[in-house]
Parts: C-alpha cells; structure tokens; sequence
C-alpha cells in the first residue's frame, strides 16, 4: 500500500518513523503537538528519536520480525533517512501505508537512478556519467572537459565518498580514493550560490512549498541556512516549480527537498534530491506557522497542508561537533533559538543541533 486512497489518520493514531535521528525527533515532536503518537524503528538504542517517542523497536534493519512487528504497531509509516535498506522499507510497505512511497526512496537512494529520472523529466543537472572503474573514469573525464567530482552512486551524504579530479590523468588515484565500484561523475559546477525548496505534497495533490532558501557548506556539511535566498522573482519561480515538477512526476506524499546549483548567467541546476525533512528547512520550525515536520505529519495522516509562509527572515545555524559547547552563550542570547538533538556523543562533523536567528522583514 502506498500513497493515495487512503483515509486520514486521526489524531491519537500511530505513526511508524524508519530512523533515529534529529529529523525523526523534529517529526515526532511535531507529531506529539497534533496529538498523534510515534513508533521509532532504528538500530541504535536512546537515538534522538526514540528520547521523544512513545515507541522504539531498536533492531538492525535486517530483522524482518522486528520490522513486522513495527509496521503490525503503525497506522501508516514514513522514514527520516534516504539510506535505509530497501528491503527494509518494503517490508514495512508490504504491510501498512508508507508515504511517501517506494519509488521517490529508490531514486534518492541513487544519485545515477537520481540523474537519470531528472533528465527523463526535462529538469536540469550539471552533466554526468556513470562510471564503473578508473578508465571508464579517464575517458568520461577527458570528453567532459574541465575540472569533475567524482561521487559514489550510493550511501554518499555531506561529501562523503566524493573526490574532485581536474583532469583524466588523476582518474585512477580519483578512482581509489572514492572507495566503491560504482561512481558518478559530474562536471563540477561554478555556481554563485546553492539553493534548497523544501515542499510538502498531501494525499490530495495539493504542494505547500516553502520560498527558496541558500546554503552554504563548510567541508561538504551545511552549515548555514539564508531566508530567503538573494535571487530575482525570476530565478526565485523557476527553482521554485522545478521542485513541484519532481514533486508531481514522483507522485510523492510527503517532503520533498530539492537542492540546486544557481551559475552565474542564472540557470538552475538540481543537484540531488531528498524525499523526507531537511537540514535547510529547520528554520520553518522558528519562521513558519506551519513548520516542515508538521507538514510531513500531515501529509503522512492524509491532512491538509498548513501554510508554508514565513512571518519572519531567518538564518539557521548548524552546531556540528564541538560548536554545540556554546549552548550556554546561545541559551542565554535572546534573540537564538536553540535545538538541541539529545545526542550524547560529540563527534567531528556530527550535527548536534541547530540555532535559528529570525530576521525582521521590515
Ligand atoms: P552532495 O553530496 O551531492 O550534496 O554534494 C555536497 C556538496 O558538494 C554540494 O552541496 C556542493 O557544495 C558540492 N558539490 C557537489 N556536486 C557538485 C558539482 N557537480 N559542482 C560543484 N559543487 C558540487
């Protein structure tokens, strides 16, 4: 079972999150206020999640009886990850509806499948070319021309997995230091700034999409989030109903976040997709009426959509590794608001929380 046609869940119902970390958490919170409980499945026993949920099943995503026994607790399921086994989101699919559905996880999950649903729908990327071993790799390099990332196909996230190479000569010692036997290649992209539209699409069809916001990343991993994006209305559109056009060709119930690439002469390239909450739509927790967790809760039960527009401007700050120490400056700085994700372990490049300064419009 998937998508449409199914009744709204009612507050009070369950629903069934596949992951545990802080976009699981966020949703659950969202979740609790409408009234609607959660069952978290993930293998990591206290994750963010399950702090905040009236449910945990901890497992691996191999256990097909734990995941059974999941989906026999849910009234519907989504999941806050993209590289969730496949299997295992079948599994749950197989017995209760999961929104969104399969396909969108399955192109998510695979930056060539990703590409090439991208370019059988008309939208724009940067070009690209499978690749499967370093000469494959040479030769795409030499006919693309110019400087390349090399990225895996699959379980790559925050520039994992992705190598830049200048010319066909480095191939090899590109090939190696990726580290699997699929890769992709892509002509690496002079863009002016990188852009995300978050949106929710309901059971209905109906998008609430949030304005196009900028990011920008230190060593691969967001680290600031810009409300609204600088862009002409022009530009501003386009990003805008190129996300609903993926939105609407996945038939997707749920979030989609779209992430682009604006050049310099004001072309939009999509650089991936994610089809659940995103890092550069945590601002609409602090901005919006209607935040992107709540959306997802919504679109998830078979609601309608609340209002995606912002009452304020904001910058989103991600606390990545020992940046959440300054949690006792920022609790007391009145105009920060401060989310933690209850993780216990401070890592480098691990994302602790995140600060949200809203920005007077007038
Ligand atoms: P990704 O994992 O594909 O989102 O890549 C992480 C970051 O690497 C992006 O947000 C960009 O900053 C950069 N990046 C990825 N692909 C390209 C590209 N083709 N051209 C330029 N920068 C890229």
């Amino acid at each position: 079972m998937a998508g449409n046609g199914v009744a709204p869940l009612a507050p009070g119902g369950t629903i069934g999150i596949l992951g545990g970390g802080q976009l699981g958490r966020m949703t659950a919170l969202a979740a609790a206020r409408l009234g609607y409980r959660v069952h978290v499945f993930c293998p990591e026993p206290d994750s963010p999640t399950a702090q905040v949920s009236a449910a945990a099943t901890v497992g691996p995503y191999t256990d097909a009886a734990a995941l059974a026994r999941f989906a026999a607790a849910v009234d519907v399921a989504t999941f806050e990850f993209e590289n969730i086994p496949l299997a295992a989101v079948r599994a749950v699919a197989e017995r209760v509806c999961l929104r969104p559905g399969l396909a969108a996880l399955q192109i998510a999950q695979d930056r060539l499948r990703e590409k090439d649903f991208l370019a059988g729908i008309g939208i724009p990327t940067t070009a690209y070319r499978g690749v499967g071993g370093a000469v494959a790799l040479a030769a795409a390099v030499a006919d693309m021309g110019g400087p390349c990332v090399l990225k895996t196909v699959r379980m790559g996230y925050d520039g994992k997995g992705q190598v830049r190479i200048d010319d066909a000569a480095s191939a090899s010692a590109a090939w190696s230091e990726m580290g699997s036997d699929s890769g992709i290649v892509e002509a690496l992209v002079d863009f002016a700034c990188e852009v995300s539209v978050v949106l929710a699409r309901g059971a209905d069809g109906r998008i609430a999409r949030y304005v196009p916001v900028e990011n920008r990343h230190v060593d691969h991993i967001l680290a600031t989030t810009v409300v609204p994006a600088a862009l002409s209305p022009d530009v501003q559109e386009r990003a805008g109903v190129i996300a609903e056009r993926i939105a609407e060709a996945l038939d997707l119930v749920g979030l989609l976040a779209t992430e682009m690439f604006v050049t310099r002469d004001g072309a939009v390239l999509v650089n991936e997709i994610a089809p659940r909450p995103h890092n550069s739509g945590h601002w609409t927790i602090d901005a919006c009426a209607v935040s992107q967790f709540e959306q997802l809760v919504r679109a998830v039960c078979g609601l309608t959509l609340g209002a995606p527009e912002r009452h304020a401007d904001a910058v989103m700050e991600n606390l990545i590794g020992d940046a959440v120490m300054r949690w006792p400056d920022l609790i007391a700085d009145p105009a920060a608001r401060l989310h933690l994700y209850g993780k216990a372990e401070v890592r480098p490049g691990r994302k602790m929380g995140h600060v949200t300064r809203l920005v007077s419009r007038r």
